[in-house]
């Protein structure tokens, strides 16, 4: 069984609608996906269609931009939550505002050193899909300021350049006991992801498990391998389930569908778990 349950469509920062994430999935031989775009669930619909069409099984999933109280960015993974939960909507709906407004920010900064603006951003978002640096990466490609996204997040992007600008996240422990409420089942997303920013403290980890936190994501490219045998000591100490996944972007990342992979087993204790929305076979 080939398990891959991290991915992103252009409802967010992908570069393929829902239903071709779907076809992709089935030529990358995956007999599991799961669909994790930022802070919305804006594809399932699509992507359900599609899996169903093509005899693959989808796991609805999102991926929620938080920051904890110190400032460090913590991505959390919701599977099988209820779409419709009002507290977790109600969050996801303040990112997504915050995130608009936070992109046309950076990119009045940026056009006063590049011929860039926000109608040349705009043209890389799908119609309401979650706005992210990597659309503002888009136009700058286009203008041909870069290469591609990841010389933009090399330079220009990164949250220490002086274009960057902050947006409103909730604290993970908020999002954990909201995927909760939901029905859901939250995994911490590349907790070790170090090449990105700043990595949570131990202590965070004591604190999500406390506020229900059900696995984290070992296996992902951005988690350097002595930051793998932490999680797994960890998930052995706490019964967490451990996902691997491909954090797949189309060609917005190198990252490849399949090139981590979850056990049935990991995959079935999530299935037990989520109560709020159903794989769908
Ligand atoms: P934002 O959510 O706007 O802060 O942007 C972060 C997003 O940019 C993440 O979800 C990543 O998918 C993407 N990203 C981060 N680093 C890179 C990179 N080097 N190349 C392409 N995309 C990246
Ligand atoms: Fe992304
Ligand atoms: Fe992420
Ligand atoms: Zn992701």
């Amino acid at each position: 069984m080939r398990i891959d349950l991290h991915t992103h469509s252009n409802v967010s920062d992908g570069t393929q609608a829902p239903a071709q994430l779907m076809d992709a999935a089935r030529d990358a031989r995956l007999d599991v996906v799961a669909i994790t775009d930022h802070d919305s669930t804006g594809g399932w619909q699509e992507a359900s269609v599609r899996a169903r069409m093509l005899g693959l099984s989808l796991v609805p999933g999102m991926e929620i931009s938080c920051r904890t109280s110190s400032g460090i960015t913590v991505h959390l993974l919701s599977y099988l939550h209820d779409p419709e939960h009002p507290g977790l909507l109600e969050e996801i709906g303040k990112s997504r505002d915050a995130r608009l407004s936070r992109a046309e920010r950076m990119v009045d900064r940026l056009s006063e050193d590049y011929p860039l603006n926000w109608d040349d951003v705009s043209q890389h978002v799908a119609p309401g899909a979650t706005v992210g640096r990597p659309h503002i990466a888009d136009a700058l490609v286009a203008a041909g300021v870069v290469a591609d996204r990841s010389e933009a997040f090399a330079s220009i992007l990164t949250s220490r350049s002086k274009y960057w600008v902050s947006h409103y996240a909730p604290y993970p422990v908020l999002a954990v006991s909201l995927v909760r409420q939901a029905g859901g089942v939250p995994v911490f997303a590349h907790p070790m992801a170090s090449a990105r920013g700043r990595i949570v403290e131990p202590e965070v980890f004591e604190e999500l498990i406390e506020a229900g936190l059900a696995g984290v994501e070992v296996d992902h490219r951005d988690n350097p391998e002595p930051g793998r045998e932490f999680l797994r000591s960890l998930a052995r100490r706490h019964d967490l389930i451990i996902t691997g996944s491909s954090d797949y972007h189309g060609t917005g990342k190198p990252n490849r569908l399949g090139e981590n992979l979850t056990s049935p087993e990991a995959l079935a204790r999530i299935e037990e778990q989520g109560t709020g929305s159903s794989v769908v076979r």
